[in-house]
């Protein structure tokens, strides 16, 4: 499964593509969206709650992609900001996007992969070919080395596409 870099930049990726003219370089629209990103991972905070483990489970899934996305629509609607639906839409597409990567990544703790269908579904999906190296939780070198190595790998995949999409719509505006 993708590090939180490989997830920020697909909720970036979701912003470049979502952002308003005036919107592509908002820092604060783009930090929102790599953050939800990266957020779904904060599950795993969740075991220290009640001891059981949520990692990876409903909060990894298209349930919560809505959910994310109609919270940040009525928050930005009562906060009066600009374009609520849009920034609604792409929150819950950015959240969404961290459900894909980690579909596409590799899983060595099971249940293997996500909940990505909840609620309609409770089963667990992962891709049979992962396109991204799972990420170690211990902080020995080999870990270290290893994630290092996964993070680039993300980028060298992500990046390029980000870039291109930026420049695109550079071209546009
Ligand atoms: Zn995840």
């Amino acid at each position: 499964m993708p590090s939180p870099i490989g997830h920020a930049l697909g909720g970036l990726l979701v912003h470049a593509v979502s952002a308003g003219r005036a919107e592509l370089w908002n820092r604060k629209r783009a930090s929102l969206l790599g953050g939800l990103g990266a957020a779904p991972d904060l599950d795993l905070l969740l075991r220290y709650l009640d001891g059981s483990h949520h990692h990876r489970a409903e909060g990894h899934s298209l349930g919560a992609a809505i959910a994310v996305g109609v919270g940040t629509w009525l928050a930005a609607r009562l906060g009066r900001s600009a374009r609520p639906t849009a920034l609604g839409v792409a929150a819950g597409c950015a959240w969404l996007t961290h459900v894909v990567l980690d579909v596409l990544g590799s899983d060595s703790n099971p249940p293997y992969g996500v909940m990505a269908l909840w609620p309609f579904s409770r089963r667990y999906f992962i891709s049979p070919i992962p396109l991204f190296p799972d990420i170690g939780r211990t902080l020995t070198l080999a870990t270290v080395w290893q994630n290092a190595a996964a993070a680039a790998w993300e980028t060298a995949v992500l990046f390029p596409i980000l870039l291109a999409v930026v420049c695109w719509r550079e071209r546009r505006s």
